[in-house]
C-alpha cells in the first residue's frame, strides 16, 4: 500500500474544507469591488470587515490594527522597510537575529546596503537569542528590533515578550515574524509588548497568497506601494476578498483551544523525536523543550539530507531538508550554520513538521521508515565506518 504522509506543515498546510466553503461565494457570485459605493460593493466590504474582526479577536487586538497583505513575506517587508522609511530621519540602526526567515533577513540586508546600519545578533546552540544582547545592542540611532517568534527550520521559540519589554523601555519599535507561531502559541496584543506582528494564512490551513500585519495604534509605518486608499492607505490595491475571508475563518479555527491542541501535537512530536534519537548518530537540532509543538529537526550523520528526503518520498513520507537548494547549489541553511553545525551535520539535516492530520501510527511508520532508509544509505556510504 502506498502511503501519503504529509509532514511538511512548516512549508504549507492543506486548506480546510470549512475555510474553502466560506471563500467560495466570494469567488463566484459575490464579485463586487469592496471600494464600490453601489450595492455590489457592500457585501465584499462587510466580508472584509468581518475577517478583520476575526483576526483582531484571535490576536487580542483591535480591528483597526490589522492590515491585510499578500502573505508573510509582504507583511515582514512592510513592517521592516515601512518603519525604516518612516523613521529614517530619526535613526538608521536596525537589530535582528541571524536565524530569521529570508523574508525578514533579506529586507534588513537590503537596508544594510542602503544607508542603514544592521546588527545581526548571534544565537546560542539551540537557536535562541539572548535578550541581554538585544538590550546592549540598542543605541540612540536604533529604530527597530525585528526577531521572529518561532523559527521555521529548527522550531525554537524566542523570548519575544522579554525582548519586547526591553524595546518598549528603550522606546524602540519591536516587530516579530509570527508566521510559524499562529495556532501554536496564544497571542494577546493588548498585553504583549509587540508593536508589529506578521502572519500568513497558508501556514494555518488557510489559502496561499494572503496574510496580515498587525500594527499597534500610533506606530509609524510608511507604505511601500503607491496606489489607492485601501487598508487605510498603508497597503493600496484592490483587496483579495476571497483570500481575506479564508484567512479570517482559518485564524478563528486554528486559534480555538490553542493550548490543548499544542499539548497534543507536542506529544506526537516527542514520540517522533524519541523514535529518531534511538537511531545511531542522530542529533536533535533546536531547543529540546522551547520549540514549536509540531517541529522536529534532526541531523543524521554520514547521510545526505537530499538522499534521505527522496528515499522517504518513495515510502510516501513528505518532509523537508535543512539545506535550502537554491538555484541548484547545495548551500547549507543559515539557521543551521548559526546554531553551530558543521557542513556535514547541516547537509544531513531533515525537518518534519507535524500538523492536524498526523497520527501516532504515521509517526511510528515514519520512525520505522527512517531506520530502514538510514541503514541502507549508510551501508552505501564511504564515510560511515561503524
Ligand atoms: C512561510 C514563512 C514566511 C513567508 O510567508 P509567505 O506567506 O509564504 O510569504 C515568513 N516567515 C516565516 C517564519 C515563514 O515560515
Amino acid at each position: 500500500m502506498t502511503r501519503d504522509i504529509y509532514m511538511d506543515h512548516g512549508a504549507t498546510t492543506p486548506l480546510k474544507e470549512e475555510v474553502l466553503q466560506e471563500m467560495l461565494p466570494y469567488l463566484k457570485e459575490i464579485h463586487g469591488n469592496p471600494s464600490s459605493l453601489h450595492r455590489f460593493g457592500r457585501e465584499p466590504r462587510k466580508a472584509l470587515e468581518k475577517a478583520r474582526e476575526r483576526v483582531a479577536s484571535a490576536l487580542g487586538a483591535e480591528p483597526e490594527e490589522i492590515y491585510f497583505t499578500s502573505g508573510g513575506t509582504e507583511a515582514n517587508n512592510l513592517a521592516i522597510q515601512g518603519v525604516a522609511r518612516a523613521l529614517a530621519s530619526r535613526g538608521r540602526h536596525i537589530i535582528t537575529s541571524a536565524v530569521e526567515h529570508h523574508a525578514a533577513l533579506d529586507a534588513v540586508e537590503y537596508l544594510g546596503s542602503n544607508g542603514f546600519e544592521v546588527t545581526f545578533l548571534p544565537v546560542d546552540e539551540y537557536g535562541m537569542v539572548d535578550p541581554e544582547e538585544v538590550s546592549s545592542a540598542i543605541n540612540d540611532g536604533t529604530i527597530l528590533v525585528t526577531i521572529m517568534t518561532a523559527n521555521n527550520e529548527v522550531g525554537t521559540l524566542q523570548p519575544v515578550e522579554e525582548i519586547g519589554r526591553i524595546c518598549r523601555a528603550k522606546g524602540v519599535y519591536f516587530h516579530t515574524d509570527a508566521v510559524q507561531a499562529i495556532g501554536h502559541i496564544p497571542f494577546n496584543m493588548e498585553q504583549m509588548p509587540i508593536d508589529m506582528l506578521s502572519l500568513s494564512a497558508h501556514k494555518f490551513y488557510g489559502p496561499k497568497g494572503v496574510g496580515a500585519l498587525y500594527v499597534r495604534r500610533k506606530t509609524r509605518v510608511h507604505k511601500l506601494q503607491f496606489g489607492g486608499g485601501q487598508e487605510r492607505k498603508l497597503r493600496p490595491g484592490t483587496e483579495n476578498v476571497a483570500g481575506i475571508v479564508g484567512l479570517g475563518k482559518a485564524i478563528e479555527l486554528v486559534t480555538a483551544n490553542v493550548e490543548e491542541k499544542s499539548r497534543n501535537l507536542s506529544r506526537l512530536r516527542d514520540r517522533l523525536v524519541e523514535g529518531l534519537l534511538e537511531l545511531p548518530d542522530v542529533r536533535l537540532n533546536g531547543h529540546p523543550t522551547r520549540r514549536l509543538p509540531g517541529n522536529v529537526n534532526v541531523s543524521v550523520f554520514y547521510v545526505e539530507g537530499e538522499s534521505l528526503l527522496l528515499s522517504l518520498d518513495m515510502k510516501g513520507i513528505a518532509a523537508s531538508s535543512g539545506s535550502a537548494c537554491t538555484s541548484g547549489s547545495l548551500e547549507p541553511s543559515h539557521v543551521l550554520m548559526a546554531i553551530g553545525l558543521d557542513h556535514q551535520a547541516a547537509q544531513g539535516s531533515l525537518r518534519f513538521t507535524l500538523g492536524e492530520g498526523n497520527t501516532e501510527e504515521e509517526v511510528d511508520y515514519t520512525t520505522e521508515a527512517m531506520r530502514e532508509v538510514v541503514e541502507r544509505l549508510r551501508k552505501m556510504s564511504s564515510v560511515y565506518k561503524k
